[in-house]
């Protein structure tokens, strides 16, 4: 039986690379009466977010893309969150060292940097010497009996053959060199496996088939296929798919589109639309048509539209192509618009009540305007910006009087690193943005007339921070990345 899976990292907004690959994954499994398994891949605790997971599952289920095994299901090859299996990723790492295809590194973190910044000096690609791949037996009982920190390695093996070559379904067969692949660690020194350890082991013992992922993961694939070797597991076959672009071909990224799937959401996109576009990248529906973003094919338009139930019946992995597919925001907001008209009088002021006009967000703003108006006609007046897609900051904040346009969006573009990393709360973004005027001596309050301007198109409206706020991070954000532009 076929079993497939996606394994996002909970360490921010849902990406909508996750949703397209998440597609892939489950026209893949529903076709072939598969499983579809959730994994969350969590063990990279530096770069955990809490809310993360909740959003992940939220936003799929949004797109319909469910399930069958998963953290929140349960299922007959759990726990489906990393973090809950580090006891099993511990015994699994104890075969390889018994095994002798992984060792233990006892070097400190300095040693490794000063060994990174000689490699450098040299002109030579960092990378781990190798310097403890044959300590003696002697030699690890005394490190250890000092209670010396250490990281486990894979041994990737000397001699001949000196590379590893496995099958990608999409492109053949690929071969790496052993000089260009690294003893990647394994297990870090505080007893945390890493991505490579733990998706093998968790691949396998979930009885992964399939691993449809993004490209991004080719070059670590030799490594995957080092770890199955070393604990004598069947390989999974590999589909490496095509990752998402930006018009100018660069791989998609936060600062040309939003990436955020809560985004699309609360901009108003339908799920139906959104599913439809992606399914539409890559290439693996029949037929698709080629767009420009200032045009896009409406002609031919009958041969784009398609629902989930369609893709599962049409989808054809022969049909993928490896050019990337381009992420057009122009052609997202068409398709968007034909599911808009295609709606129900009934089914459209549902939509429009399940979003922007939800009791939820409406009970959000009351607060912000009851104290600054005369008549309760005068709410659009002021609330306006948080309704609207496109706001345009008035004239001045393009030609300021002591700051240079050029100054304004260098200043514009560093608040949009510092919201970025902020947590979305009025007591975590007041000190942030406070201390980033401080730091530029842009006057506090000039700093924040200029995020006023680019959130609201006026220098007067209802309290800033709260209507970003309730405006929400990834519509801010994207409202200052289109200032930007
Ligand atoms: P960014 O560079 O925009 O921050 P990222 O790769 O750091 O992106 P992640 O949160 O690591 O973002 O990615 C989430 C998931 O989406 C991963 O599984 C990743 O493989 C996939 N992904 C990221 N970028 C793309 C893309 N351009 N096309 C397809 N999938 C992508
Ligand atoms: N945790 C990885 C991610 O963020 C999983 C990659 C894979 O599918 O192997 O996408």
């Amino acid at each position: 039986p076929i079993r497939v899976r996606i394994a996002p990292s909970p360490t921010g907004d849902p990406h909508v690379g996750t949703a397209y690959i998440g597609l892939i994954n489950y026209l893949y499994a529903r076709q072939r009466n598969g499983k579809f398994v959730l994994r969350i891949e969590d063990t990279d605790r530096a770069r955990f977010v809490a809310t993360s997971e909740q959003e992940i599952f939220n936003s799929l289920r949004w797109l319909g893309l469910t399930w069958d095994e998963g953290p929140d299901l349960g299922g007959p090859y759990g726990p489906y969150r990393q973090s809950e299996r580090t006891e099993i990723y511990r015994e699994h790492v104890e075969l390889l060292l018994a095994n002798g295809t992984a060792y233990r590194s006892f070097e400190t973190p300095e040693e490794l940097e000063d060994l990174r910044q000689r490699q450098i000096a040299s002109k030579l690609p960092p990378r781990y010497d190798g310097a403890h791949r044959e300590l003696s037996q002697a030699q690890i009982d005394a490190y250890l009996a000092e209670g010396r920190p250490y990281t486990v390695r894979l041994k990737v093996p000397a001699g001949d053959p000196a590379f590893t070559e496995f099958r990608d379904e999409l492109r053949g067969v690929i071969r790496f060199e052993h000089s260009n692949v690294d003893d990647q660690v394994l297990m870090k020194s505080d007893g945390f496996p890493t991505y490579h350890l733990a998706n093998v082991v968790d691949d396998h013992l979930m009885q992964i088939t399939d691993v449809i992922r993004a490209e991004e993961w080719i070059s670590s694939t030799p490594k995957h296929v080092l770890l199955y070797k070393a604990f004598g597991w069947q390989i999974p076959r590999f589909w490496h798919m095509p990752l998402l672009r930006n018009l100018d071909k660069s791989k998609i990224s936060k600062r040309k589109n939003p990436v955020s799937l809560i985004y699309y959401r609360q901009a108003g996109f339908l799920p139906e639309a959104m599913i439809n576009f992606l399914g539409l990248m890559g290439g693996g529906m029949p037929a698709p048509t080629e767009s420009t973003p200032t045009q896009p094919a409406t002609k031919s338009s009958e041969t784009d539209i398609f629902i989930l139930p369609d893709m599962v019946a049409r989808f054809d992995v022969k049909n993928i192509r490896l050019g990337g597919p381009v992420f057009d925001l122009t052609k997202l907001k068409w398709l968007n618009g034909e599911y808009i008209r295609a709606l129900t009088p009934e089914k459209f002021y549902a939509a429009l009540r399940e979003t922007i006009l939800s009791d939820a967000y409406l009970q959000q703003i009351a607060p912000l305007v009851q104290t600054r108006i005369e008549t309760l006609g005068e709410f659009g007046n002021l609330t306006h910006f948080l309704f609207a897609d496109d706001i345009m900051p008035p004239a001045e904040v393009f030609v300021p009087k002591k700051r240079t346009p050029e100054e304004t969006l260098a200043f514009a573009a560093e608040q949009l690193t510092v919201l970025e990393a902020t947590d979305w709360t009025h007591e975590a973004l007041e000190p942030a943005l406070k201390k980033l005027g401080e730091e530029k001596q842009w006057s506090v309050k000039e700093n924040f007339m200029l995020l006023r301007a680019i959130l609201t198109g006026s220098t007067m409206s209802p309290p800033l921070l709260e209507s970003m706020v309730v405006f929400g991070k990834s519509r801010t954000l994207d409202r200052v990345r289109r200032f930007l532009e």
